[in-house]
C-alpha cells in the first residue's frame, strides 16, 4: 500500500500575462514535496511525492502527463493525492463552467489557456486507487464539486466497494478568494508559503496532540481547522468534503512525540488504575503505561505481591513488555529495576 502525490503549484507568470506572481505558491509546492516525503508512512511500498517541475507546469498538458502518469501507477492498495497550489478562476460563460486552474502559460483574460479542473476529475476517477484525495489551495475552490457522485455530472465517480474521495479547500462559505500572502506566525520556512499550505503543512510536520499515531482526513480536518482558527493572523476557514471516504481513514504519519500527547480517552492513569484495567482486560493496551518507566515498575510489583494466578499472569506479560520495550532504553531500564526492586521490597 503506498501513498502517493502529485503537487502542482505554478506561481511564476509573466507581466503580460496579467496574472500576478506570488513566491508563496512554489514554496508550498516544494514544501509539500519535503513534508510528505519525511513521513515514514509515505517513503513505504515506493509511494512519494512528485513536485512537478517549471516546465511541466507551464501548459496544461504538462500537467495532465504528469498526473496521468501517477494517476495510472496507483494500484487498488493505493492513496492517491492531488494537490494545486495557485490561482483558481471560475467562468460562467464559458462551455464547462467548472473551476478552472493557472498554469504558467495561461493568460488572465484568456480562459482556453487554463487548466479545467473536469480533466483533473477525470484522470482521478479513471485511477485504481483507493482512496483519492484533491486538496486545493485557490481562489473559487469553495465552488469546486465534491469528488464523487455521478461521472457525466463532472464530477469524481467512485469505483467500486472501500473506496472514497475527500476534498480539501483553502475557502468555504460565499468567499471566493484565497489569501496567498504568508503567513508570518508560522516558522521554519512556512511562513513562506501560502496561509492554508502553511497551516496544513505545519500540522502534517508537526502533527497534533490526539493520541492516535496517525493522521486521518477527520484529525487533519480539525487540526488545520484549529491551527487557522487559533492563529493571530485573520485567516479563512478551510473546507473538507468526503464522499465515501471515513473520517478515520489514515493520511500521514501524527508526528508529535507520543509523550506530548493526550492520553487516550477512559484511559488508567494512576498504577491503581492500571491493576484494576489489567485484571479486567488481559487485552489492554499498555503504550501509554510503557511511556513511564516507574509507572510500569510500580504496576508490576502490586501485581506480583498478590499471590493469586490471574494476577501473576498479568503481572508476568506487562514485565515481559516491559522488558522488550526497555532494553534499549538503559536509562528506562534502570528506572524500572530500581522502582520494582523498591516496591516489592517496601
Ligand atoms: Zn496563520
Amino acid at each position: 500500500m503506498a501513498f502517493r502525490a502529485v503537487v502542482i503549484g505554478s506561481g511564476d507568470y509573466p507581466r503580460e500575462s496579467g496574472i500576478v506572481s506570488y513566491s508563496e505558491i512554489g514554496e508550498s509546492a516544494r514544501h509539500f514535496g519535503l513534508v510528505l516525503d519525511s513521513d515514514p508512512l509515505w517513503r513505504q511500498d515506493g509511494g512519494g511525492c512528485r513536485v512537478l517541475t517549471a516546465d511541466e507546469v507551464r501548459t496544461p498538458n504538462g500537467v495532465m502527463t504528469a498526473l496521468e502518469e501517477e494517476a495510472d501507477r496507483a494500484t487498488h492498495q493505493d492513496v492517491l493525492v492531488v494537490v494545486y497550489v495557485g490561482h483558481g478562476a471560475l467562468w460562467k460563460d464559458v462551455p464547462d463552467a467548472e473551476v478552472h486552474f493557472a498554469v504558467g502559460s495561461s493568460h488572465q483574460r484568456k480562459p482556453w489557456t487554463w487548466l479545467s479542473s473536469w480533466y483533473v476529475y477525470r484522470v482521478m476517477r479513471q485511477s485504481k486507487a483507493r482512496m483519492k484525495v484533491l486538496i486545493a489551495d485557490c481562489c473559487y475552490s469553495n465552488q469546486l464539486k465534491s469528488l464523487g457522485g455521478r461521472p457525466e455530472a463532472g464530477s469524481l465517480g467512485v469505483i467500486g466497494q472501500g473506496k472514497g474521495t475527500c476534498l480539501l479547500t483553502a475557502v468555504k462559505g460565499s468567499d471566493s478568494l484565497a489569501d496567498p500572502n504568508g503567513c508570518p506566525s508560522l516558522s521554519d520556512g512556512l511562513a513562506g508559503c501560502t496561509p492554508f499550505s502553511g497551516h496544513l503543512l505545519d500540522v502534517l510536520r508537526r502533527g497534533t496532540d490526539d493520541y492516535h499515531s496517525h493522521l486521518t482526513l477527520g484529525l487533519l480536518r480539525d487540526a488545520v481547522e484549529q491551527s487557522m482558527a487559533g492563529c493571530d493572523q485573520a485567516h479563512h476557514e478551510p473546507r473538507m468534503l468526503l464522499n465515501d471516504a471515513h473520517e478515520k481513514y489514515v493520511l500521514a504519519t501524527n508526528r508529535m512525540d507520543p509523550a506530548d500527547r493526550r492520553p487516550r480517552p477512559g484511559n488508567p492513569v494512576d498504577p491503581d488504575q492500571w491493576v484494576a484495567t489489567l485484571l479486567r482486560d488481559a487485552e489492554c493496551d499498555l503504550e501509554d503505561l510503557l511511556r513511564d518507566a516507574d509507572k510500569t515498575g510500580e504496576v508490576v510489583a502490586r501485581l506480583s505481591a498478590n499471590r493469586d494466578e490471574r494476577w501473576q499472569s498479568r503481572a508476568q506479560a506487562v514485565a515481559d513488555r516491559a522488558f522488550r520495550t526497555f532494553r534499549n532504553a538503559p536509562d528506562a531500564l534502570a528506572r524500572y529495576v530500581i522502582t520494582l526492586d523498591r516496591a516489592q521490597a517496601g
